[in-house]
């Protein structure tokens, strides 16, 4: 007998099997309020899973958490030209407080460079102070055109990070250890998932950076998805609030200073990336469940050998959870903790257990093979980090199959129309050929060296154009 079909199939319409999967997996509603989300427990799970890991690799770097108002003054807004005209589109402003209109409107904190440049102006007095090191866990809000869920909402969670330097070498430094030591390295160790790390062009820059990185995703359908963000800041927030410390040399100096941001976003690209035509597939290292024992049946033995199997694999250190609801039929919860993309599932009905055995059921790789029940410690560590290391592999495989050297614009774009990425040398393409993909959906993702590292300038000899749709 045909699977059912639970989700309508990627290749029949990706987008569709996108928010089908959202909705059956559990992982959030739309908002009232369009492009607003409700995000449900089981996301809201993953997010806490990805908070938790990515808050360890911050606090590592000596960076420390705190928390800046959600109201900013509007004229806060105005004092980096090229921040507000970047930002203006977006904002959410608040004119009516309490009954009464506002002396001076506030606007709902699309980021937070501005007041946290504010409070830094004033905690910054000597080069004592510095580096000084923030990291906030906020919601912000931006106007979003074309919401879409988790991956351009217009309320969004995140982390976002700043910080002031002595030197502009430090600073730099900072941002690239953000950007390979704490995202990239989430991202490809936890969330299993291939990201090229690069250098955004001056038009796709941060508003009111100097340099922005970043890390580029291939989606399931070959689309790009930008990950997260490490800016350098220059001196230009430094200037607009006069944020300065004295040197040892006794002289009043701006400080340099980083911004770096990743937000609720990598839900979407989780489901993306490693999703299926079942539904999500959760890397072991990042699912709050990493192994689902289930009952088969309302059977005394069972339960109760169900529920010894959890406290085994719990002592163990692996994250469990037992199955017992046998009021549901059992093939509708099989279902759903496969729509939930749990790696493993261990199936325990009546027979089974007669032979000591129960039935091994891997997301990831798919396929059930009968185990014995006994052998379940020893075995699952093992399938866990094969899994983990098969999604890695899947992901940076699709990424080097769909991705294509090409020379001249016509050929990016051929190559980009059928969902894949394509390379050109920057000295071909440059700000007009950027312009010219532009005007067909196409976008620059980030400039490499030939040798594929992240390069110290835009226009530095050799400079490599990855070009792709995004989302
Ligand atoms: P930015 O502060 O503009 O560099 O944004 C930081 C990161 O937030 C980007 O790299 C995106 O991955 C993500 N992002 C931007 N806009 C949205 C949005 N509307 N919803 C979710 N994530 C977003």
């Amino acid at each position: 007998m045909a699977k059912p079909r639970v989700l309508t199939p990627r290749t029949e319409d990706f987008p569709r099997w996108y928010q089908d999967l959202i909705a059956k997996a559990e992982l959030a509603d739309n908002g009232p309020v369009r492009g607003t989300m409700v995000i449900r427990p089981y996301g809201y799970g993953l997010w806490e899973r990805m908070q938790r890991e990515m808050d360890d690799r911050i606090k590592e770097t000596g960076a420390q958490n705190a928390y800046f108002p959600l109201l900013i003054p509007q004229s806060y807004l105005t004092r980096e030209a090229d921040h507000v005209e970047g930002f203006a589109p977006e904002l959410a402003v608040v004119t009516h407080g309490g009954g009464k209109e506002l002396e001076e409107p506030a606007v709902v904190r699309p980021t937070s460079e501005m007041v946290v440049n504010a409070s830094f102006a004033k905690w910054v007095q000597s080069y004592r102070d510095l580096p000084l090191l923030i990291n906030q866990w906020a919601n912000v809000v931006r106007w979003e055109l074309r919401p879409r869920l988790f991956l351009r909402t217009t309320e969004f969670l995140w982390q976002e990070g700043h910080t002031a330097h002595a030197t502009y070498e430090e600073a730099r430094d900072f941002a690239a250890r953000i950007h390979r030591h704490v995202y990239a390295d989430f991202m490809e160790n936890v969330l299993a998932m291939d990201v090229l790390l690069g250098r955004k062009t001056r038009k796709e820059r941060f508003a009111g950076a100097i340099n922005t990185l970043t890390l580029e995703g291939m989606m399931g359908d070959g689309k790009a998805l930008q990950m997260g963000t490490s800016h350098e800041l220059g001196q230009n927030f430094a200037k607009a609030f006069n944020t300065r410390y004295l040197s040892k040399g006794g002289t009043e100096e701006l400080v340099w200073q980083t911004s770096w941001g990743s937000t609720t976003r990598m839900i979407g690209a989780l489901v993306m990336m490693h999703g299926d035509d079942n539904g999500l597939r959760v890397p072991p290292r990042l699912a709050a469940t990493q192994v689902v024992v289930l009952a088969v049946k309302d059977d005394e033995a069972v339960l109760h050998k169900v529920r010894e199997i959890g406290d085994v694999l719990k002592k163990a250190g692996i994250r469990v959870h037992v199955d017992d609801r046998t009021d549901t039929p059992f093939g509708r919860r099989a279902v759903d903790w496969e729509l939930k993309g749990v790696p493993v599932r261990v199936e325990v009905g009546p027979r089974d257990l007669e032979n000591g055995t129960g039935m091994l059921a891997r997301r990831i790789p798919g396929g059930k093979t009968p185990v014995a029940l006994e052998a379940l410690v020893k075995v699952l560590p093992k399938i866990l980090d094969e899994d983990q290391a098969l999604l890695l592999a899947q992901s940076r495989e699709r990424r080097q199959l769909r991705t294509t050297d090409v020379a001249t614009v016509a050929e990016a774009l051929e190559a980009t129309s059928t969902g894949g990425w394509a390379r050109i040398p920057w000295a071909t393409l440059g700000e007009a050929g950027e312009d010219e993909l532009a005007g067909h959906g196409v976008s620059v993702r980030c400039l490499l060296t030939p040798e594929g590292a992240v390069p110290d300038a835009d226009d530095a000899a050799g400079n490599v154009a990855v070009v792709a749709r995004a989302y």
